[in-house]
């Protein structure tokens, strides 16, 4: 069937189908192209020619699958990422000679430590801690701290690699890193979280500083853990820097940091719609999630004029047709750090199904998936186009499968890639680090604004990005050779560095 497949494709679109770049043809051929997958073969196999399409760039995948392995998270994050880079690299062969492909994909540091503490029965627990310190081409090293039971060196990698464009993107000064442990924070008394984190910023002290690396939340890292983590720090080291971002308002905190990751989806998607003459406005919403990043793009689209219907966590989620009651979630999330299921106890009306993946059958206009990584796959993505959602803005990392983001792309959705639509929450940490360095503070509606004004630019250039190398509208595409080439051009001046 493949080979049938591949004889119509190479007699129908010969020179597209030789250099098999199928993210570059114009979308009603995309849409030919896919259903044409979908009838005679799996999407899987489509994704797989994209991937054999590699040319210049295939020797640097393969070296990342061979030097990795056990890691799919990494590798899925880095071939999305050079799918979309093989013009930038045939456009830019001393880029190519400088080894900045192979060295890109590369961390420059990887810190694994232990992290015991004693539980509140007195007993040892030990779970393992993590940095990543992918890249500092452009600035020191910025990325989030992520306490779950999942976290692993191919998430930690995965997240740093990614975080190296999105920071990029911002147009400040910050260069891309992770870390976390899999520690889970759920349960634990405030006692065992203190413990844990003091512990855990014991011996990351020795490899972060204001200028060096600037870590901030992540999934289970809260102003909570932060203060903690600062407290140890500034004990350790004897200094009152900032270190860290997303700190309390009375000690270094900026004000809307809270706000950034979900208003700047927004914002970034308001600005994507503006551009195709639509709006928020009257739209009907599904938000993944019910943690910081949606909570806030809940609170904001809501301000836009939508109607939140549904949001989750990771053991189900709930459907209010009259719209989401976000006063009753954080009641449930921030306050009391109970299950999402509470809510119908606020709303009779609303329903609670358990279950995290059923919330994408909601009907809906927009999607915003603000939960986690992989959590649309292409069965759900399929859903959300059957069902008319055309608009899909991601709140997460990676929240959508690369069978998933084809969907999408191929029925002609807007489709906001995390990169770039989430990049309002580092944006503002960059943002609370320059007012530390001021020993000053902006208003809300100060770094209101400029969190606005970044992610419009944002938009503004990526899609440019895309239509400069023939891909217009293809966000993926701009935003991954928006964020790539300035950090490539940083490394390309400072030589063989790292
Ligand atoms: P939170 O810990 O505040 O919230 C995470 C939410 O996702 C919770 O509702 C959680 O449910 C749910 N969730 C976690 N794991 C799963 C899972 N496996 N399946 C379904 N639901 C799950 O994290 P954030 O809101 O800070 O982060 C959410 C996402 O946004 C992550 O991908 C993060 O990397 C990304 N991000 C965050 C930024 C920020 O500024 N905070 C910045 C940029 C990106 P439960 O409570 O049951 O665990």
């Amino acid at each position: 069937m493949l080979q049938k497949r591949e004889l119509i494709l190479a007699i129908i679109f010969p020179s597209c189908y030789t250099f098999h770049r199928t993210d570059q043809f114009p979308n009603r051929i995309r849409t030919i192209l896919f259903d044409f997958a979908k009838e005679y073969g799996s999407m899987k196999e489509l994704q797989q020619e994209n991937k054999e399409c590699l040319t210049v760039l295939k020797p640097v995948l393969d070296a990342v699958i061979k030097r990795n392995p056990n890691e799919p998270e990494f590798h899925q994050a880095v071939t999305e990422v050079l799918e979309t880079l093989e013009p930038v690299a045939e456009k830019h062969p001393e880029w190519v000679a400088a080894g900045i492909f192979d060295r890109i994909v590369e961390p420059e540091r990887q810190i694994i430590f232990r992290v015991p503490w004693v539980d509140d029965k007195g007993k040892v627990q030990v779970n393992r801690g993590f940095r990543v310190q992918f890249n500092s081409a452009i600035g020191p090293y910025k990325g989030g701290i992520r306490l779950h039971p999942s976290v692993n060196i191919s998430i930690m990698k995965f997240l740093g690699f990614e975080q190296i464009f999105k920071n990029s993107l911002t147009g400040l000064p910050i260069g891309g890193g992770k870390g976390g442990s899999d520690f889970d924070p759920k349960g634990k008394s405030d006692g065992e979280v203190m413990r844990f984190c003091q512990s855990f910023m014991t011996e990351l002290a020795k490899h972060i500083g204001a200028d060096t690396d600037v870590p901030a939340g992540d999934i289970g890292t809260g102003a909570r853990e932060i203060g903690y983590m600062f407290g140890q720090y500034k004990r350790l080291r004897n200094e009152f820097t900032g270190v860290l971002t997303g700190k309390g308002l009375e000690w270094g905190g900026s004000l809307a940091r809270t706000q950034a990751t979900g208003y700047g989806l927004c914002y970034f998607m308001e600005a994507a719609m503006n551009d195709h003459g639509d709006s928020f406005k009257g739209k009907t919403v599904v938000v993944s999630g019910s943690g910081n990043v949606a909570t806030y793009a809940v609170e904001k689209a809501t301000q836009l004029g939508a109607k939140v219907v549904a949001m989750s966590d990771s053991g189900g989620y709930v459907y209010d047709a009259e719209g989401i009651d976000l006063k009753a979630i954080k009641e449930i999330k921030e306050v009391k750090r109970a299950r999402i299921s509470e809510y119908v106890n606020y709303r009779p009306n609303a329903v609670y199904t358990p279950g995290c993946k059923g919330i994408w059958t909601i009907k809906c206009d927009v999607a915003l998936p603000c939960a986690t990584q992989n959590e649309i796959d292409g069965e759900s993505a399929q859903i959300l186009i059957d069902n008319g959602c055309r608009i899909v803005g991601e709140g997460a990392n990676m929240p959508s499968t690369p069978e998933a983001i084809a969907i999408f792309q191929s029925n002609g959705a807007l489709f906001g890639p995390a990169k770039a639509a989430n990049a309002g929450g580092v944006a503002t940490s960059a943002l609370e680090m320059s007012q530390n360095s001021m020993r000053y503070s902006w208003t809300f509606d100060e770094v209101d604004n400029k969190l606005h004004d970044i992610m419009v630019n944002i938009y503004k250039n990526i899609s440019k990005a895309a239509a400069d190398y023939g891909m217009k509208g293809n966000l993926v595409a701009g935003a991954n050779i928006a964020g790539f080439e300035k950090v490539a051009k940083a490394m390309y001046a400072q030589g063989i560095a790292y």
